[in-house]
């Protein structure tokens, strides 16, 4: 533990939150409300929008962020993804707690980077995969439920949005699906085959893949920013039951072999158990923040480590290249 470390347990912590557009002011909103946390100030490069935020929580403004790296123990890194690197390590370096929001960074290099530099800095590093701390997720989690998942589809589609158009649909919306895949089945990708094109940006707008895992297992992924609704759903299928999750209704469904039989057009066939889980709603991005400051607090490891946001990069990756080749070789 550094100096500034020796306050931690009986003071509250200090935060920032760089990066105030569309997300990041609902960050510093969290931390504006949390106990035992005070939001010290805001940063972004476009005055009038840091100060909006600024006095709407009643907090310091700052255009240039390193002005306040000395003031702070934590901060979240909302900028746009393709600074997160360079943001992210003036943070770390300065030896400040980081919460960097997803993709960590756009290359794979980069994401090593940060996550020796939080090794050598012993400072926590948090990557903003929000989707672990889904409701529906934390229910399934905490269910006991999932086994061994043998397949799992997931769709995550979405209506055309003027936002984050400086990243491809794999980046900004397929890279969710791809840490909690990782996460859900506990083995390495070895194998990946996919394909995608770009509709309306310079970048690819709609994709899909095959993920084949190490166990055996095999993912089936689709992410599109094309549709005309929205779409978020994943289904996982294992030896005793498939599991249900939509994001959006926000339940989970089970189907399980029940005891014994029924019939089905009067033929007996095996009884079939379903079952929606009640899942109790909660803010997830407030709830990925409370987590971030309990481990900075408690010197712990983070809900979603920056090898865990580094291991969903790494997949993402492999899906661009394989985009990339499939159009090289589409005529
Ligand atoms: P945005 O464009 O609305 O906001 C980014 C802000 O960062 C802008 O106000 C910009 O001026 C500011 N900025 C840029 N460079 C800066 C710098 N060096 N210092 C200070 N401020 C700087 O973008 P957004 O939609 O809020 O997205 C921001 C990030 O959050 C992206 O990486 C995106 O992928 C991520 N995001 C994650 C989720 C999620 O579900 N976890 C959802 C939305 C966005």
């Amino acid at each position: 533990m550094g100096e500034r470390d020796a306050f931690l347990l009986d003071r509250p912590l200090k935060a920032a939150v760089i990066g105030v557009g569309y997300l990041g002011r609902f960050h510093a909103q969290k931390y504006a409300q949390m106990d035992g946390v005070e939001l010290v100030g805001v940063a972004d490069l476009v005055p009038a929008r840091a100060r909006q935020v600024g006095k709407e929580l009643g907090v310091s403004v700052f255009g240039d962020f390193s002005e306040l790296l000395s003031l702070v123990d934590l901060v979240s890194v909302v900028t746009p993804s393709a600074t997160h690197f360079s943001v992210a390590k003036a943070c770390l370096l300065a030896g400040v707690h980081v919460l960097v929001e997803k993709p960590m960074t756009i290359l794979l290099e980069e994401a090593d980077v940060l996550v020796a530099l939080a090794g050598q800095q012993q400072r926590i590093l948090q990557v903003g995969h929000i989707k672990r701390f889904h409701p529906a997720v934390m229910r399934l989690e905490r269910s006991g439920l999932l086994d061994r998942p043998r397949y799992i589809e997931s769709q995550r589609w979405a209506p055309f949005k003027n936002r984050a158009l400086d990243v491809d649909v794999v980046l900004d919306l397929m890279i969710h699906d791809v840490d909690l895949i990782l996460h859900f089945v506990g083995s390495p990708v070895v194998d990946v085959d996919a394909m995608g094109t770009k509709v309306v940006t310079d970048h690819i707008d709609i994709a899909s893949a095959r993920l084949r895992f190490q166990n055996g297992c095999i993912a089936q992924v689709s992410a599109s920013r094309m549709a005309r609704e929205s779409t978020r759903r994943m289904r996982i299928f294992q030896p005793n039951a498939l599991i249900e999750i939509d994001f959006m209704q926000s339940f989970l469904r089970i189907v399980q072999r029940g005891s014994g039989e029924m019939v089905l057009d009067g033929i007996p066939v095996p009884a079939i158990e379903e079952t929606r889980l009640p899942i109790e709603r909660h803010d997830a991005l407030e709830v990925e923040i409370q987590a971030f400051c309990q481990a900075v607090r408690g010197n712990t490891p983070p809900v979603v480590s920056g090898q865990d946001g580094r291991d969903a990069l790494a997949v993402v990756t492999m899906i661009r290249q394989g985009i990339a080749a499939f159009l090289e070789h589409t005529v």
